[in-house]
């Protein structure tokens, strides 16, 4: 297995507040992450204000001017770049609390700002020069570790990713004959990674998916490392530590021969299997070695494109029902016609919220907010009101979430403001209607299926 680069720096403690910062290191930073492009966007900045009201921070927060996008990168940011790196701690602690706190990185406030001025580009240098002095939040801090000792930011060890698959394919296999969930299967069309999350604490999701690409009749496997297609490095703006879990994955493919990298509803997931992660391993071209795929975009062609799978009128839902567009879905991936038409084909009464697609507000759980813990809880059930108040509009009963981050703020958001909703994925609704061919449906002499590890590839 790859060893990662660097040794994760643990996030520092009030007592050690007096040490002097790594200038060396934060200036080559600056000038490292496209210096002269960061230095262009904050003199051409006109502090015109028309990015303001895109910022889901700033209309939750009284419209306070100190959270207008403009304000958040030229108080942080700006400031570094004027100071030519020579900041101390006592900055970074404060820039901390706008960089992590205050912005999700979600890119809203770049669709309208007439220069295209990328503020999450810049918040994530911002990210990089705190996280380079050990100033960052003690979860991500958490995750990064987990990721450098186990491959994944959950530390699941592959006993349990195994594990969780062949129990997942033994509960999910009674309801569908002959289901097995492969692992390592050499040459077969996808390689499905998942969220850390699915084995430790929603295995269910594992099963749901198997029974789709089950009854899909797809050529698929689960790898037995390789699997988290996750990336909380990226968020804690840690490049080597961020291109670990990529390469992890990208090598797994290559070696089982696989034609594509399938990737789980998660969306800063498939955000860093295509496009970040390249770009991480410095692969020429800025393209991953084989095409990634999400999962949205694969239930999209299994049911609307090509009816490889085919739902059941009788079960399509009935209430009102909403869908979620994931920040890195619909506004940096262009999936949002896609979950449209999917969540059409599952629902009889679609509600689009206002605004959505690309112009969408982020759900307030992005850019890393949902592991950094109670710490940022509370802002962000604040901040969160703007998409709480999107979704009561639409009177939807269901939302659709087709992302594990967005999942879990659209959960505590639905207690914090009582919105009674029910939040699914879109495999959820997908189970539950999608019409089983007859030769998929158990008889009673079915021996009980299971996952097989080895298979053809043999584990590592
Ligand atoms: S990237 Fe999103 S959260 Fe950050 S300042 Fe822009 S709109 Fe606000
Ligand atoms: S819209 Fe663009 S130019 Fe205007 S204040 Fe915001 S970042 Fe600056």
């Amino acid at each position: 297995m790859t060893e990662p680069a660097e040794e994760i720096q643990a996030q520092e403690t009030p007592e050690q507040d007096d040490r002097p910062v790594d200038l060396k290191k934060i200036q080559s930073i600056l000038s490292s992450n496209s210096g002269a492009r960061m230095r262009s966007w904050l003199d051409i900045c006109a502090r015109c204000g028309l990015c303001a009201d895109s910022c889901f921070f700033y209309l939750a927060n009284d419209k306070d001017p100190k959270l207008s996008p403009a304000y958040k990168v030229k108080s942080t940011v700006g400031e570094m770049y004027k100071r030519k790196g020579r900041v101390d701690r006592k900055f970074l602690r404060e820039a901390y609390e706008v960089l992590w706190g205050q912005c999700t990185m979600c890119r809203r406030c770049s669709m309208f700002c007439p220069f295209g001025i990328d503020m999450a580009a810049m918040i994530g240098v911002g990210r990089a020069v705190c996280t380079s002095q050990g100033i960052l939040p003690a979860g991500l801090a958490k995750a990064v570790e987990n990721i450098r000792e186990t491959g994944n930011q959950m530390a699941v060890s592959q006993e349990d990713w195994l594990e969780t698959c062949e129990w997942m394919a033994e509960e999910y296999g009674e309801e569908i004959a002959g289901l097995t969930i492969p692992v390592d299967k050499k040459g077969v069309k996808y390689m499905f990674t998942v969220n850390p999350r699915e084995p430790a604490f929603y295995p269910q999701d594992v099963g749901m998916m198997a029974q789709i690409l089950h009854v899909a009749e797809e050529s698929w496997t689960v790898p037995s490392t390789g699997w988290d297609s996750t990336n909380l490095a990226m968020f804690a703006a840690n490049k080597e530590m961020a291109a670990y879990p990529v390469k992890l994955m990208y090598d797994k493919a290559l070696e089982l021969g696989v034609e594509q990298i399938l990737v789980t509803e998660c969306g800063h997931a498939y955000r860093s299997a295509a496009f970040e992660g390249p770009y991480f391993l410095g692969l020429p071209g800025g393209k991953p070695p084989l095409p990634v795929k999400h999962s949205v975009q694969l239930f999209w062609e299994y049911i609307v494109r090509d009816g490889r799978i085919k739902i059941d009128p009788e079960k399509k839902v009935t209430v009102p029902v909403t869908v979620q567009d994931p920040c890195n879905q619909s506004r940096s991936a262009g999936l949002s016609q896609m979950l449209r038409e999917l969540s059409q084909a599952l629902c009889a009464d679609f509600r689009d919220m206002n605004p959505n697609r690309e112009f969408n507000h982020c759900c307030g759980g992005g850019g890393g907010f949902i592991p950094m813990g109670a710490e940022f809880k509370k802002r962000r059930m604040i901040s969160g009101k703007i998409k709480a108040e999107q979704i009561k509009a639409t009177g939807a009963k269901i939302i659709i979430v087709p992302c594990h981050n967005c999942f879990d703020q659209i959960t505590d958001l639905n207690k914090e403001y009582e919105l009674g909703l029910k939040v699914v994925s879109f495999k959820e609704l997908i189970c539950e209607s999608m019409i089983i061919p007859e030769k998929f449906i158990p008889k009673e002499e079915d021996e009980e299926p299971a996952s097989q590890p080895g298979d053809d590839g043999g584990e590592e």
